[in-house]
């Protein structure tokens, strides 16, 4: 046994078996794989193993080709409960939204063409008028995520200029968005104000010199601060504003633009309250509550989004057509009042419990084990923290509870679930009706297994 029995290349490629590869993946990356399976087997051969049959080296080939093809990025099915999950891709379009993400996408589109004037026209139009009905904002803008929404403020307003922020709100959001780090992006010199868990409007009056440009003031989004605890309001706020005539932004982070409290929920802050609160610019992602694809909205003043409108920075943050369609889509549904039936987000928040305990319970009788269990799922996405729904969960008793959930996880789609008390839990509520007949094959074969 030696390397010199191993085939080369060209006598692989002349193999029969070769023909399949060569048409399935072209010529060039079948060489390739053929090259790394080969070398494979020079390392094994020199660490004492036998020289491969050629028919193992070709369907060894095979799997190569498959795994370097395989996309990284797929879908998967998200049993966690946690609804806005942002390593799981935050929010999941509607079919609207779905429908007309894949239009725009598969051929050309009036993204900055003015059909009437047959003339240039401006990608801004197609959320705007949406945004300003929902909102009652004088306008509105959409950016590429809520990061740049507020390092496009930040620049435009506050580049070289102070920003004061209460130190109750220098937060981090999961992925690395920090209010101090942003600002120093920005050019915009953060000024902290007030204390830990108390700022007052005197600490705000107190820190204000000739260069401050804006107030900002964030949502805390994914903790509490509770106790002894102060904040000014935004009106307050504002009122300091129009004295020293300076913008109030409001950095809302989840923007919800309907009521979480409908739904058992603590009540979240909302767009259209800030709006109506006087907010000259109030930030919002696009695919957290608003449930739609990832964004940066923008809405407020108009002379303030003009500016950010018209900044170079604008440029290199804009949102892209696919975006754009989808978000339209998706305010689409807030404006014909069908969102909690027609938003997946929304939906799933007012998923109720005896429908969540019948999914579950069917499941219990397809798969032939496991119990239903009461539980909680979260909203997640940096809104609403501590707060939970209450579910009903598929518990599965099975020896290795983790082991069997990494097996889950290698499913086609992979089931992403979490283990708790021993027990392998299934929450229907972030479960796509669509996902059903896959989930539970996914189950029974790792029960199976
Ligand atoms: C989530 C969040 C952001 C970041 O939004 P992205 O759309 O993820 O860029 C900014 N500010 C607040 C308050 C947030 O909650």
């Amino acid at each position: 046994m030696s390397l010199r029995d191993l085939p080369s290349v060209d006598r692989l490629l002349s193999a029969d078996q070769a023909d399949e590869l060569v048409a399935a993946y072209g010529r060039p990356l079948t060489v390739q794989a053929l090259r790394t399976s080969l070398e494979s087997a020079r390392l094994a051969i020199q660490q004492g193993h036998d020289v491969p049959q050629e028919a193992d080296l070709i369907s060894g080939t095979r799997a190569t080709l498959q795994s370097w093809l395989l996309p990284s990025l797929r879908p998967v099915i998200n049993a966690t409960g946690v609804i806005i999950h942002t390593n799981l891709g935050r929010a999941p379009l509607s079919a609207d939204a779905q429908h007309a993400v894949s239009e725009v996408a598969s051929g050309y589109s009036s993204l900055e063409y003015d059909l009437e004037r047959g003339a240039r026209g401006s990608r801004d139009v197609h959320t705007e008028h949406l945004l300003v009905r929902l909102t009652g904002a004088e306008s509105a803008l959409v950016v590429n995520n809520n990061a740049a929404a507020v390092l496009l403020v930040l620049t435009v307003l506050a580049h070289e200029k102070e920003v004061l922020v209460s130190r109750t709100q220098l937060i981090e959001i999961g992925g690395g968005f920090r209010i101090p780090q942003i600002m120093e992006q920005s050019g915009a010199i953060l000024r902290e104000v007030g204390t830990t868990n108390r700022t007052h409007l005197k600490d705000f009056e107190g820190a204000l010199t000739d260069n401050t440009a804006l107030i900002l003031r964030v949502h805390h989004s994914n903790f509490k601060i509770i106790g002894f605890a102060t904040e000014p309001s935004l009106p307050e706020l504002m009122d300091v504003g129009h004295r020293h005539d300076l913008p109030v932004m409001d950095d809302l982070g989840s923007g919800a633009l309907l009521d979480t409290a409908q739904f058992g929920l603590g009540h979240e802050p909302m767009v259209q309250e800030s709006v109506r609160e006087g907010a000259p610019l109030v930030a919002f992602s696009g695919d957290k509550l608003v449930g739609g694809p990832q964004a940066g909205i923008l809405v407020g003043e108009k002379a303030l989004i003009d500016r950010l409108a018209r900044h170079p920075m604008a440029r290199a943050v804009r949102a892209d057509k696919m975006c754009l369609a989808g978000l339209a889509a998706t305010l689409n549904h807030y404006v014909m009042d069908e969102a909690p039936d027609a938003v997946p987000v929304w939906m799933m928040i007012a998923a109720h419990e005896d429908q969540l305990e019948r999914r579950a319970g069917e499941w219990v009788q397809q798969l032939e084990t496991g119990e239903v269990v009461p539980g909680r799922s979260t909203v997640g996405g940096g809104s609403l923290p501590e707060e939970t729904l209450p579910t009903s969960l598929l518990a599965l008793d099975v020896p290795h509870p983790n082991a069997f959930a990494d097996r889950l996880r290698e499913a086609d789609p992979p089931i992403v679930a979490r283990v708790e008390n021993d027990h392998v839990m299934i929450d229907p509520r972030t479960v796509l009706p669509g996902q059903e007949q896959a989930l539970l094959s996914g189950l029974t074969a790792a029960l199976n297994e």
